[in-house]
């Protein structure tokens, strides 16, 4: 078990409280905002957090570059892939890699 699968893992075991503050302390610490990608869209939608919450919704879509890879948090939760906004989240990815073997990093 890698650094990302033990993080989710003890995320899952905490509380629906728990788990509230800790999505809003990462969006808060997200640099999305300062990306190539991240439009006005998804800045008056507040959206951050792709890594775990996913794809954009209905505000990005095309993908001008992603900071996530020199992201504390990327290092930090010992994330492997990138684009979170345009691609899906970091266990989606990961999902998709072992059913479909994607090369997308
Ligand atoms: S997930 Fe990556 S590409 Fe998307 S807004 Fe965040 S830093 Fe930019
Ligand atoms: S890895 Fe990307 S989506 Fe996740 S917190 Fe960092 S910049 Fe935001």
């Amino acid at each position: 078990m890698d650094t990302f699968d033990k993080m989710m893992k003890d995320v899952a075991q905490k509380s629906e409280k728990e788990k509230a503050a800790l999505l809003a302390d990462l969006k808060s610490k997200c640099p999305c905002p300062g990306c190539p990608s991240y439009n006005n869209c998804a800045k008056t939608a507040q959206e951050a957090a792709f890594c775990i919450l996913g794809n954009s919704f209905m505000c990005i879509s095309s993908d001008k570059g992603c900071n996530c890879p020199g992201c504390p948090l990327h290092g930090q939760y010992g994330m492997k892939y990138k684009s979170y906004c345009t691609r899906g989240s970091e266990m989606a990815q990961r999902y998709a890699n072992t059913i479909w073997g994607s090369s997308l990093k």
